[in-house]
Order: structure tokens, then sequence, then C-alpha cells
């Protein structure tokens, strides 16, 4: 009787408190095998008697559940296949595509309907530098179907460090136009669309409309706050991240849906000089690669509804230190840009 209930309050309790599921099963395996030492040949009868029943029983339990989770690993391996077999029964997607983006399919958070919720999207990032290099080349390689990318900027020699969708081949030219070669060599199947200029207010508006989501990794503080207003206005959600020297940052700004925008968790621009750009400070070749790599996820996240995303969060994120902090940030009253709440 000890025995059954011991299960019952391990699972009971896994429920109640929310464990994860590998937890609960631990205990259950860990509980089975105290029941399997009760009833060891050299262990006292009394100690058997009292979890009750016998190792027999027990032993056949603990065979019938293995084969039982190995059943339901199994099915979950052949109902991925038959997503991608579906998918593909669809129509939505050419066979080459189907097989380029398997592993996306396979997912159960984006699967076919996500996959297909990617081709339909259009992005816009605005920055092809050290940020739009990772999250450009994630967007494009996730087959996000149109991806909008503008920056005034020419290739230099000191942008490689970090700058990774450049190329040394492709110092003098337009940053927007090296992508472009980057990306589509990438992936043939997406549609990319160039902006060599600076983002200033006469355009924001208007592009900003075109497109469903804005990523923001630009490094000069008027196009940030000029892109959240844009994106305030426009309800359109942005996913802006920031770097210098070794700590980057990066937050989903979303005050249609309740999230606070970027003036709201930084209401006060500073002053002129005061924050040191990466040509200033100097920056870890790798840490715009992080977050830009996390800009992407956090688009793909957003785009396909899957797991929970980083509206009302901004991450932070100390390379030097490898910790990663996560803070939560609320809409502003009196928000000149969004209108507060
Ligand atoms: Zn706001």
């Amino acid at each position: 009787m000890i025995g059954i209930l011991g299960f019952i309050a391990v699972f009971g309790a896994g429920r109640w408190l929310g464990w994860p599921a590998r937890w609960v099963w631990l205990m259950a395996w860990g509980w089975l095998l105290v029941l399997l030492l009760a009833h060891a040949p050299y262990m006292p009868p009394q100690l058997g008697a009292f979890v009750g029943g016998e190792f027999r029983g027990w032993f056949v339990l603990g065979v019938l559940a293995a084969l039982v989770l190995a059943y339901r690993k199994m099915l979950g391996r052949v109902r991925g296949r038959v997503t991608v077999a579906e998918v593909a029964k669809s129509g939505a997607f050419s066979p080459v595509e189907l097989d380029r983006y398997a592993r996306h399919i396979m997912l159960r958070e984006i699967g076919g309907p996500g996959q297909k919720s990617l081709k339909n999207a259009r992005v816009l990032v605005v920055g092809a530098g050290g940020l739009g290099s990772g999250a450009l080349l994630y967007l494009a390689g996730s087959g996000v179907g149109v991806i909008g990318v503008i920056d005034g900027d020419t290739v230099e020699g000191s942008n490689l460090q970090r700058q990774i969708i450049h190329a040394d081949a492709r110092i003098g030219m337009p940053k927007v136009f090296s992508a472009e070669i980057a990306m589509k060599a990438l992936n043939p199947f997406i549609e990319v669309r160039p902006y060599h200029r600076r983002l200033d207010k006469a355009l924001a508006a208007e592009l900003v409309a075109d497109y469903d989501l804005v990523l923001d990794g630009t490094d000069n503080f008027d196009t940030r706050y000029l892109v959240n207003r844009v994106c305030a206005a426009a309800g359109k959600p942005l996913i802006a991240a920031a770097i210098t020297q070794w700590e980057g940052q990066i937050s989903l700004y979303d005050p249609a849906h309740g999230g606070p925008c970027f003036e709201c968790v930084f209401p006060v621009r500073p002053a002129q000089g005061l924050v040191p750009s990466c040509a200033e400070a100097g920056v870890a070749a790798p840490l715009p690669g992080v977050i830009g790599a996390m800009m992407a996820m956090e688009a793909i996240k957003h785009l396909t509804s899957a797991g929970t995303g980083l509206r009302g969060r901004l991450v932070i994120h100390d390379a030097l230190y490898a910790e990663t902090r996560v803070i939560g940030v609320k809409r502003r009253a009196g928000c000149v840009a969004c209108g507060g709440a």
C-alpha cells in the first residue's frame, strides 16, 4: 500500500507544483528502486511487508512502464515524420524547400503551419552591422519570406572582425547589398529587399507599414528612438537589441499588446557622447553574434507563436562573466511614444 501511495504522492505533487516531467519520472524511478530494494533477499522481511507488494510485481511494473515510455517516444518520432509528409501533401512548399526546412517542421512548436507563417512573414531589419549579421543570416536560413534591410553604410575592413554577413572581397560595397548576397547565397527561396540609406523620419512610417515585425540593431540613439516611435504608432512589434564591449541586451517592445515600448523602459535619452559606440569603446567579436542570433530566435518565436517571447522582459547578457539576467519591464504612464497605460 505504501508503495502505491508513494507513486501517487510523486505524480500528484509533480502536477500540483508544476515540476518538469523529467523530475517527476526521475523520482518515480527512484521510488521504484526503493521498493525493489525493500524486497531484496538480504533485507528484513518486515520492510517488504511495510511497503507492500512483492519483488516480482514491482519489477514487472517497472518493465511495463519502460515499454510504455519507449512506445510513446517512438510514436512522437513517427508523428514528427508524418507532419513533414502532411506538409508535403499541402503543396505549400516545393520538395527542395521541404527538405531545407525539415528540422523546423519536425519541431512540435513550429511544424508545417509555423513554417508557412515564416514563409508568409515580412520582417524589416534596421542595421546590417554586427547585430544585423546574425539576425539577417538566421532569418534567411529560417525561411522568412520577405526580409527588408535598411542601412546607409558601406563595408569597411574594421567591420569584418564581427560583421560576419560581409566579406573581405566586398569592402567598399553598401552593406545592404553585401548582406543581400550572403542571404541569397544561404537561401535562394527568400526575397531580400535592400534599402541603401539611413532610416529617417520621412521614410520610416511608410517603410514600417510594409512589414509585420521590425528588428532594430542600430548603434545610434536617433534611429533607435525613431524606430520605436514609428513602431508604437503603427502598432508593430519591435525586437530591439544593443551591445557594447562585453554586454548586450534585448527585448520585444509591443505596446499594442500590453507590453512597454522602448521609450517606456529608456525614457531618458543619454546625453550626446555619454554612451560610447562600438567604434569608440570596442566590442568582443562574438557578442553581436550571440545577441543577433537571439533577435532572430525571438522573431521566429513571435512569428510562429512558439513558446514565451520577451514582451515585458529585458534580457541582459554579460559575456565577460558568462551571466544572463532577465528583468521585468512595464509600460510607463504618460510615455510620449506609446501613450503609456
Ligand atoms: Zn512607451
